[in-house]
């Protein structure tokens, strides 16, 4: 049985007090160690909302989030944090890369406060520019490069803590169709038997690259479905 890295129990969301917004539904998930899956769905059927209790970024209405079996919704913020940072890398839609750092000083930047030293952080910072194809790149400044190149480098800042999982919102969606190819290239030699990767998007292509497929409408998982092709 494969080590289950997070898990959704009967997690609902509601957003709002007199006027309320069920966002997520009872939703019941796990993903496991090495997975590639994708989460798709029209705008407004609860992708984000499910990204971000996954990530514990945000805490359920009701229902139990685990983090490698952890039930998060039990700790204190500083706990979740500390959770959050050793387990879980995040990629967003737009690249958040600090403009007037280089690509080696936005990735070293998720290094910080981690007991490191400046030239283990460096190392390791370079490593996981290398590793998104941009080690010829790392002491260029975001506005020097592309946009697939800037979502590199937030993709390097993720896997740099060397987290359990990556959960990517959107990644492609600020992209060119040239550019997201690329950058979805890059997500699918990520995944490795370590490391399991979770892309929401609502575009089909980038949802068939992965090898499992979940479909949500109005707050519920609708389909779960392993892909032949991938
Ligand atoms: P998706 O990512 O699939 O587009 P979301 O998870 O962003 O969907 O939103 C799901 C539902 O929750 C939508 O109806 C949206 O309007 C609502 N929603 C999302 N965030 C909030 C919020 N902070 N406050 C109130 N409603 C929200
Ligand atoms: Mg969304």
């Amino acid at each position: 049985m494969t080590e289950t890295v997070l898990a959704l129990e009967g997690v609902s969301r509601v957003y709002g007090e007199e006027v309320q917004v069920r966002a997520l539904d009872e939703v019941t998930l796990d993903i496991r160690a090495g997975e590639f899956l994708s989460i798709v769905g029209p705008s407004g059927s609860g992708k984000s909302t499910l990204l971000g209790l996954l990530g514990v970024l945000d805490l359920p209405t009701s229902g139990i989030v685990r983090v490698q079996g952890t039930d998060a919704t039990q700790l204190s913020d500083a706990e979740r944090s500390r959770l959050r940072g050793e387990a879980i890398g995040f990629v967003f839609q737009q690249f958040h890369l600090i403009p007037h750092l280089t690509a080696t000083g936005n990735v070293e930047a998720a290094l910080l406060y981690r007991g490191l030293s400046a030239r283990e952080r460096r190392g390791r910072a370079l490593a996981a520019l290398e590793q998104v194809g941009l080690g010829a790149r790392h002491d260029h400044r975001p506005v020097q490069m592309s946009g697939g190149e800037q979502q590199r480098v937030a993709i390097a800042r993720a896997i740099a803590t060397e987290p359990g999982v990556i959960l990517a919102d959107e990644p492609t969606g600020a992209l060119d169709s040239h550019n997201a190819e690329n950058v979805l290239q890059v997500f699918g030699d990520l995944q490795s038997p370590e490391r399991a990767v979770c892309i929401v998007t609502h575009d089909l292509h980038v949802a068939d690259a992965a090898r499992r497929k979940i479909s949500m409408l109005d707050g519920k998982i609708v389909a779960d479905e392993v892909l032949a092709s991938a």
